[in-house]
């Protein structure tokens, strides 16, 4: 618990950043859970999952972007993204976190940002999931996806809620109300325990109780985990319920349980791969270390290796 809150804490120092992404041998072990650094070494990366029966979501890696610029070169890098989805065709969707439309400085501006890519999406018939991120824009978060939902259809944008916090059964409620498809996880950042259940026990049992109300709901969802105890509880409940394996998906990391990946997507169920890309992976990579503590020791073992 203690090195996962320094782990993020570290995940959040800028000064660390710039080092870290211009220290080579660090930037080596990015490879486990970062495809490449540009759209084309991604692109490849999709296809071997393709081939063995997984799906794809495409991410660019730029969170906390903090000048109008680098939200309008976003924009750009997004609409390039789903062309060449589409000229390749890769079955991918993507994944976007609103901090890099702006977020920070400016939510109207993220609106529109973020409703140039949800429309390019439309057009292309393929498909905008925004992730979520902390505690202190879940608010703003869930309001701009709510605008955008309302113009474009349920099969066009869809939004993640964490079970991590107190008040994520109370959004899916919400959320299925509209009705809107929901990734959910268990969540990835430091919060305090007023928004956040401390105790893994308690994440994991809301994550089984809102996975539950999803799968119910008809609406087609993705459930986010490498818990081999959320999967079988997924896997139980969807057997018990007569749910069809093609009304939701599983979905996992890129580089992450990659054997549990082949093995759901052998079994005929919807496997969907999270494929982060670009040159700004250091809050995402420090965020996946802080998730295993055998992580760090992969890292530590390897800078030595030089
Ligand atoms: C497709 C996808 C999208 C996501 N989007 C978001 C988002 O928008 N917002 C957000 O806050 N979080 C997001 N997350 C991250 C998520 O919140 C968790 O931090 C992460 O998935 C770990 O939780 P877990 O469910 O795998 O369970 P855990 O209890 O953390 O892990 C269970 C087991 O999985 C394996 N495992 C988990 N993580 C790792 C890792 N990094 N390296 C190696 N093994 C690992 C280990 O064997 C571990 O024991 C996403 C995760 C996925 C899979």
């Amino acid at each position: 618990m203690v090195a996962r809150s320094a782990l993020l804490f570290l995940s959040r120092r800028e000064g660390l950043k710039d080092f870290a992404t211009r220290f080579k041998p660090f930037k080596k072990m990015t490879t486990r859970f970062v495809a490449g650094e540009d759209i084309e070494t991604t692109i490849q990366a999709i296809r071997e999952l393709n081939a063995i029966g997984c799906t794809a979501t495409f991410d660019h890696l730029n969170e906390s972007v903090t000048t109008v610029a680098e939200t309008e070169a976003e924009v750009r890098e997004y609409k390039n993204i789903l062309a060449r989805i589409d000229e390749t065709g890769i079955k991918s969707n993507v994944s976007i976190k609103l901090t890099q439309f702006g977020l920070g400085f400016d939510p109207e501006l993220t609106y529109r940002n973020a409703r140039a890519i949800v429309e390019d999406a439309a057009r292309r018939g393929n498909f905008v999931r925004i992730d979520m991120e902390d505690s202190a824009v879940t608010e703003v978060t869930l309001d701009i996806f709510k605008r955008l939902r309302a113009e474009f259809d349920l099969n066009t944008v869809g939004i993640v809620l964490q079970s991590y916090l107190r008040r994520t059964y109370d959004d899916v409620q919400d959320v299925l109300k509209i009705p809107a498809r929901i990734r959910i996880c268990k969540g990835a950042y430091n919060e305090p325990a007023e928004v956040a259940f401390p105790d893994k026990k308690d994440v994991d049992e809301n994550y089984v109780r809102c996975m539950k109300l999803m799968l119910r709901s008809g609406v087609y969802h993705g459930i986010a985990t490498h818990d081999e105890k959320m999967i079988e509880a997924t896997v139980n409940f969807v057997n018990q319920e007569s749910i069809g394996k093609d009304t939701f998906e599983f979905q996992m990391l890129y580089g992450v349980r990659r054997d549990l990946q082949e093995k759901l997507a052998r079994e005929g169920y919807g496997m969907r791969v999270y494929v982060p890309y670009g040159k700004t992976w250091y809050p995402y990579f420090m965020r996946r270390l802080a998730e295993r503590p055998a992580n760090v020791w992969f890292v530590l073992k390897n800078l030595f290796k030089g």
